[in-house]
């Protein structure tokens, strides 16, 4: 764990195993912190707060810029820990590095913009000044899906605004944790700033983090039941909260869409992290004419999807994070095949050969999905692609919305008017139109609804940051 600038194992002295999902090979293990250290952890980052929060916007972008250079400079190790460690195909472990990376260039620039305001006041004899100063120290808590940028995506706008941080990483995926807070090391980030604590119980550490006095905010990326909970806590000791939680992203496909593009989008975007990914489309709306020409191409499509380790050529899904992962994902394929879904492609485990060790599911595409089923409710976190027939074009959009959750949505249409209605309409977050990656460091990214509270990303992710001060000046 990294506390005051240093290197330390758990106060109890414990550690816990890290393992590749691929091949279930314990590869490392990490200490096994507690609240003891999570104190330890706050305490450090509050009393780094006042130089760190009063130093220049442009120091803390020379580091942002620093770290973003040795990011970048050993992008390849870092995609290599990141497959060994959390599994996706090594193309795939690039593009998160890359993606990671651009948080910390993005806000390098964004630290020195954070302006205030001079305002008029109707008196004649007094002004307003507004200042936007560093919330304080942020307890953040990150899950492993994507372990690296889920990490830079909150340390760097906090850095850049000011603010002093403790980290608490996923369990499965402390080394990339590590491998990220070596580069801020050694960009030269003053000790206390940035700390990191692992634990094999979250527990006691998300109990420090929402009730320490010293937490001025917590921000937290997993479920949406752990972030509720968590939330909930923060908030009645009044600290500011931000959470991204889990999605059941809708994909319309309407009648004037290209369905082979629409179903080659679908494809490449289903897949990418075995599914395991809060905008992952979990209900694909296909209108009824085009049901054809879209299974077909999305059969083609999924039946070349391999999977494998993430280290092999040719690899297109990885293993699942776990076992549970893995029963969660049959259990809903059993379910909705049971109720007449149609297992096109796929539609189970994969425990033989090179599978035996590893927690994989086969890439599957479940034609004659419809309501009721569980998978048409719940997120999956899977490879499973369900295609879901409609017929009336002016319900659809009625449909897409009926769910809790409010992440991403992607439409597919060569209408500039449906496009439109579509991306007014749409309860969601983040919509993607003809566009399966609508995701960039200068874009806002959040949810409405259970999908969570507050963007991170572009100008809005800063902004999480910042508290607003009014001055009142009598002249
Ligand atoms: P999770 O909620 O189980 O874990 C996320 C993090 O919370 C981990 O670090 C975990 O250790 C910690 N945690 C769990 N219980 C805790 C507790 N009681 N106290 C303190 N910390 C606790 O979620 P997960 O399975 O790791 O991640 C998958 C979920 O994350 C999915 O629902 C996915 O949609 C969501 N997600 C959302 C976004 C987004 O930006 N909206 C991005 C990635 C993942």
């Amino acid at each position: 764990m990294f506390i005051s600038g240093e290197w330390r194992d758990a106060r109890s002295g414990g550690s816990f195993e890290v393992e590749d999902p691929a091949t279930g090979e314990v590869i490392a293990s990490v200490p096994d912190g507690g609240a003891d250290d999570a104190r330890a952890a706050v305490a450090a980052a509050h009393d780094a707060f006042k130089g760190w929060s009063t130093s220049t916007a442009a120091a803390r972008a020379d580091l942002l810029y620093r770290a973003w250079q040795l990011m970048t400079d050993r992008s390849e190790a870092l995609a290599e820990l990141m497959t060994r460690e959390q599994g996706k195909p090594l193309k795939a472990s690039r593009a998160e590095v890359k993606y990671a990376a651009d948080f910390l260039r993005f806000y390098a620039e964004e630290a020195t913009r954070v302006t205030g305001e001079w305002l008029p006041s109707a008196r004649p004899d007094q002004r307003f000044l507004v200042l936007r100063q560093p919330v304080g120290v942020v307890a953040m808590i990150t899950p492993w899906n994507y372990p690296v940028s889920m990490l830079t995506r909150k340390m760097a706008p906090a850095l850049a605004a000011g603010c002093t941080l403790v980290l608490k990483a996923a369990e499965a995926t402390p080394l990339c944790a590590r491998a990220v807070f070596e580069i801020f090391e050694e960009a030269g980030t003053p000790p206390g700033v940035v700390n990191l604590v692992t634990a094999l119980d979250p527990k006691p550490i998300g109990e420090v983090f929402t009730t320490d006095p010293h937490v001025a905010k917590l921000t937290f990326t997993g479920s949406t039941a752990v972030g509720r909970h968590l939330a909930g806590v923060a908030a009645g000791n009044l600290k500011r909260v931000s959470v991204e939680l889990g999605g059941h992203a809708p994909f319309v496909v309407f009648p004037d869409a290209d369905p082979v593009r629409a179903a080659k989008g679908a494809a490449a975007l289903k897949f990418l992290n075995a599914g395991q990914a809060c905008i992952s489309p979990n209900r694909m709306y296909v209108h009824e004419q085009h049901e054809d020409a879209f299974v077909t191409t999305m059969v083609e499509r999924v039946s070349k999807v391999r999977a494998g380790n993430g280290f092999d050529d040719g690899v297109g899904v990885g293993p699942l994070v776990d076992e549970a992962a893995v029963a969660k994902v049959a259990d809903q394929v059993d379910d909705a095949v049971g109720r007449g879904a149609d297992p096109l492609v796929g539609g189970h485990r994969l425990g033989d050969g090179e599978f035996t060790r590893g927690h994989f599911y086969a890439p599957t595409l479940l034609a004659g999905v419809g309501d009721g089923m569980k998978i048409y409710r719940e997120e999956t976190f899977g490879p499973v692609a369900p295609v879901i027939t409609y017929g009336d074009v002016d319900e659809v959009i009625d449909l897409a919305n009926d769910t809790n959750y409010g992440l991403a949505a992607y439409v597919y249409t060569r209408d500039f008017s449906t496009a439109i209605r579509a991306f007014e309409g749409l309860r969601f977050g983040i919509i993607g139109v003809n566009d399966v990656n609508p995701t960039a460091a200068s874009a806002p990214f959040g949810g409405m609804g259970d999908s969570g509270i507050g963007r991170e990303g572009s100008h809005d992710g800063i902004e999480e940051y910042l508290e607003t001060k009014l001055g009142g000046f009598a002249l």
